[in-house]
């Protein structure tokens, strides 16, 4: 029998928002020629459009549609990021980095933090930090990567700080330069076969219709295709994640543009500050069992550093996940696949990641149900090490509120608390490999939020003491010779990628 091998041809996305726009970009990148690529969004509807902070992998998704760094920051109004900031999780007055980048230097089997706790570090958890370029330079607003060429100093790495709505818009500028044919118009109504329930066609609301073999939902909360395949389910995780709204309002800019994002935890949830060149984004994430809209509100507007720019836009979700978010000729990606809060600015890079991984299982012209399978399974290993990550933000607070006690006293999936207790016990992380965030993040939110060490990796003693603390003194002294090289931030982005609507202060 032959086997049909031909990829489909006539591919359709629902949805414009960054998710429509990322994989329409990259599909015209990567699909052959022949394929038809059809995207439709409706101004009307418009997108959710507060997805501002990233993490460095975007870099990576950057570079294979071949972005120019300092092109797409100034486009989008961006800047760059180094880590988010985590400000009173653990009491009032507490703070801590998730830097991105390396901490320290392993020696042989024994990552370097084992010779951190070995030499009392756990004692004085703020000294980890000074082993992480990415912190120190974060601490001192500045920023670099080495001259003309897109390569990080050693141990750092970063990510972007943009405006959502110019992000979508420089990716469609790339997508219909490939060829992306784009359609204004509102879904109204969805075709499926009768006997196998594959999409057919969409129906716009003027009665175009536009028919495909494979159809893409970025249709955002909404998930007008996947939500009607026979078989779609909702994994709600609230229970574990119970914020479930969210309230955005963008403030003027201030100076210096710090290169991190801060998340600091409030009474209820928390509120994010999203530094960009003309403006700072801003929004509070809460539960609203513990704190109605109008508390919000006000806590949200009590709290910038700018005068506000717009009316506060507020958002509803339910955290959770699509069970298969592939099902039949339909995968969804975005909002449409699930949410997971913006705690670690997980959205887009699950955006990404899910576009690696359809174009890695990208479809013959007969789908095969083993290829939907096997990526559902691997999105989901995905996003519950995602959600894992984030719960242990929540689980390990020491605030007195009630919603923060009640966050403290949840029962926590087995695979987090059997990973607090190799941490606790012995000063191990460990990875799996469809894991997003790795042992250095594990790390710093254990440190950071004042889980204690008791023991750690025996080998790390096979170095004496005394080569031990210089083997410390030598790492914070290399960290702090590389960032003193570093221009500021804010001189970076004046030099390299100024957007032309914003002015960034000497
Ligand atoms: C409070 C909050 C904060 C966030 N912060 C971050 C962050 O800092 N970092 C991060 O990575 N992510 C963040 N995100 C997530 C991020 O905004 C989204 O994951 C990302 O923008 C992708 O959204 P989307 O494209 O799936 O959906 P949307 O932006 O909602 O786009 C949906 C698209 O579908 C179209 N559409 C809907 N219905 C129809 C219809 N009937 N007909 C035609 N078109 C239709 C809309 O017009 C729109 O174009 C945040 C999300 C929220 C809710």
């Amino acid at each position: 029998m032959a086997i049909d091998q031909e990829p489909v041809r006539r591919v359709a996305i629902v949805g414009g928002g960054s998710a429509g726009w990322m994989t329409a970009a990259a599909l015209a990148r990567f699909l052959p020629e022949g394929t038809h690529v059809t995207l439709i969004e409706s101004d009307a509807i418009g997108t959710v459009g507060v997805g501002e902070a990233t993490i460095p992998q975007l870099r990576l998704f950057n570079q294979h549609l071949g972005i120019d760094e300092d092109d797409f920051v100034a486009r989008t109004g961006g800047s760059f990021k180094l880590g988010i900031e985590f400000a009173g999780w653990n009491g009032p007055n507490s703070r801590y980095l998730h830097a991105f980048g390396t901490i320290g230097r392993s020696l042989g089997l024994v990552p370097f933090h084992h010779y951190w706790l070995a030499a009392g570090g756990g004692d004085f958890p703020q000294s980890l930090w000074s082993h992480s370029a990415c912190a120190v330079a974060a601490a001192q607003n500045r920023f670099d990567r080495e001259p003309g060429n897109p390569q990080a100093p050693a141990g750092t790495n970063w990510a972007y700080h943009f405006d959502a709505a110019r992000y979508a818009a420089y990716l469609r500028e790339r997508a219909e330069a490939g060829g992306v044919e784009r359609v204004e118009g509102r879904v109204v109504e969805v075709a499926q076969d009768g006997e196998t329930g594959s999409i057919e066609a969409v129906t716009l609301d003027d009665g175009r219709r536009i028919a495909a073999d494979f159809f893409i939902d970025c249709s955002g909360f909404a998930a007008l295709l996947i939500g009607r395949m026979a078989g779609d389910r909702w994994d709600d995780w609230s229970p574990l994640l119970p914020c479930d709204r969210a309230l955005a309002v963008p403030c003027a800019a201030t100076q210096p543009i710090t290169p991190y994002t801060r998340a600091t935890a409030r009474s209820a949830g928390w509120q994010w500050r999203i530094p960009l060149q003309g403006r700072t984004g801003n929004g509070l994430v809460y539960s609203s069992a513990h704190l109605s809209d109008d508390e919000a509100t006000a806590t949200l507007l009590g709290n910038l550093d700018g005068a506000t720019l717009a009316d506060p836009k507020p958002l509803r979700f339910t955290t959770g996940r699509r069970h298969a978010p592939w099902i039949g000729n339909c995968v969804a990606l975005g909002l449409a696949a699930g949410f997971l809060e913006p705690l670690e600015s997980t959205s887009i890079h699950l955006v990404q990641s899910g576009i690696a991984r359809l174009l890695s299982f990208w479809p013959a012209a007969t789908p095969r149900h083993a290829d939907s399978a096997e990526f559902n399974r691997q999105s989901a290993r995905e996003w519950l090490a995602v959600r894992d990550f984030l719960i242990a933000h929540y689980a390990l607070n020491d605030r007195d509120e009630p919603f923060w006690q009640e966050r403290r006293a949840m029962p926590l999936p087995d695979s987090l608390r059997e990973r607090i207790a190799l941490f606790e016990q012995s000063g191990r992380i460990v990875r799996d490999e469809h894991e997003l965030f790795a042992e250095v993040a594990w790390l710093q939110l254990f440190v950071g939020q004042g889980v204690v060490a008791t023991g750690y990796h025996p080998l790390a003693k096979a170095l004496p003491a005394d080569r031990c603390a210089q083997f410390l003194d030598m790492s914070t002294q290399h960290v702090a010779a590389t960032v003193a090289r570093m221009p500021t931030h804010d001189q970076f982005l004046r030099a390299h990628c100024p957007a032309p609507d914003a002015k960034v202060a000497a």
